[in-house]
């Protein structure tokens, strides 16, 4: 592999939100900064940004309720302690995605356990339903790339075995399964808002719930356990008969305020995305590509995976990709997640343990032969047609043109 300064620079900036900030998320950010009012539940002249943010966000996933957090990590967390779940139990999570998604687990005493992708490349259902437990609390769909997983088949396992779905949304905010947005559908939704995501502050998540009652101890668990969401009198109630430890993970007013405003651009810019997305692909149609199963493809936030034959021509096509200036790489380097040191390790900071994971080497093929084009968000139509004349060279230089 080169190192990172013989690869040439990108010809657009491959970010979601970030390609679209300009000076009403500075406004914005100032005008906290002049309130001198950054913590959320006080301050000298508190503007409320994180109530705000929290209440349109629920309104935009069409929720019942959204508690904003420091990070889609906590976010996590913050889900599975508020669905209740119990210390040693066990969550389905896809054998290839972030780190994140395993850290979380542990975060709320959890263990996680491995499934299979397919080519939605998240959560196989079969392998999901082997997997399941009298010890398994929940199962992990993660939303990659901005394409929901295939739900139904994942709900309906979950209703019959009787476990908890906790959408991770962190790649997908404002995406659509079959008419509902991602993370309104499962019990649970997680979303983050670092800086690669659709909209960002930096850092920050959200957690998304049903039940009034999970969302009720998700908010008292990222407030230090209720320090201030059960000491106003209006919020007093639900749960707090049964007070429990919990945890700092609140959102600053800050970034509350800036995700506010990038909110106001995430359907135009998904709307956009998928269009482009779209049209590169019918504009390749000739080279007879195979791109990853979309379960509903007029729902998502555009995506140009494509399936290659195997690890070395994707590999191949990757080079040949960077050498055009065109931002690509392979799902997680074709590694599972349990390929981490830590991981394979089960090691955490409390002792609680798990045996070395079994590799699901299918799931490792998937990954090593998806190649990944990254999009962005401010692209032109002039980038969109230099994309396409882009790939078709490197398609062809990279051996991989039939
Ligand atoms: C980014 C991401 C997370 C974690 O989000 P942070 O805000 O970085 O903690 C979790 N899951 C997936 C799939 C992600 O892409």
């Amino acid at each position: 592999m080169p190192v990172a300064g013989e690869r040439p620079e990108p010809f657009y900036e491959p970010t979601r939100g970030l390609a679209l900030w300009d000076s009403t998320e500075v406004d914005a950010a100032v005008e906290v900064l002049r309130s001198r009012s950054l913590f959320r539940y006080y301050g000298p002249e508190l503007l409320h940004r994180t109530d705000e943010f929290e209440r349109r966000f629920a309104e935009h996933l069409e929720v019942p309720h959204a508690i904003a957090v420091s990070s889609g990590t906590a976010a996590i967390t913050t889900a599975l302690i508020g669905l209740g779940i119990p210390a040693g139990a066990e969550v389905i999570i896809p054998a290839v995605t972030f780190v994140g998604c395993v850290n979380a687990v542990v975060q709320a005493r959890g263990i996680p356990v491995f499934a299979d992708i397919d080519d939605t490349l998240t959560l196989d259902p079969t392998s999901v339903e082997e997997r399941i437990t009298d010890r398994t609390f929940a199962i992990m769909p993660v939303h990659l790339a901005n394409v929901a997983a295939d739900l139904d088949p994942l709900l309906e396992v979950a209703r019959r075995r009787g476990v908890k779905v906790l959408e991770d949304a962190a790649q997908a905010a404002g995406v659509r399964y079959r008419g509902r947005r991602v993370g309104a559908i499962g019990d649970a939704g997680a979303f983050s808002f670092q800086l690669e995501k659709n909209i960002t502050a930096g850092e920050g998540g959200t957690v998304t719930a049903l039940d009034p009652e999970v969302a009720d101890r998700a908010r008292r668990y990222q407030d230090q356990g209720g320090q201030f969401t059960t000491s106003r009198g209006q919020e007093r109630g639900g749960v707090a008969d049964a007070p429990f430890v919990g945890a700092n993970l609140r959102m600053t007013e800050l970034a509350a305020a800036l995700l506010t405003v990038q909110l106001s651009r995430l359907d135009p810019m998904l709307d956009r995305l998928r269009a482009v997305a779209a049209h590169v692909r019918s504009e390749l149609a000739d080279l007879g590509l195979t791109w990853r199963r979309m379960p509903d493809e007029a729902g998502s936030g555009g995506d140009l995976t494509l399936l290659t034959a195997g690890r070395m021509e994707a590999r191949a096509l990757v080079g040949a990709l960077a050498a055009e200036s065109v931002p690509a790489g392979t799902l997680y380097q074709g590694q599972g997640v349990y390929a981490n040191p830590a991981v394979k390790a089960g090691r955490t900071p409390w002792g609680l343990e798990w045996p070395p994971p079994a590799r699901l080497r299918a799931s490792e093929q998937i990954a090593g032969r998806a190649v990944t084009v990254s999009l962005g968000a401010a692209m032109t139509d002039q980038d969109v047609d230099r994309l396409v004349a882009a790939i078709r060279k490197a398609h062809a230089n990279s051996g991989t043109a039939r």
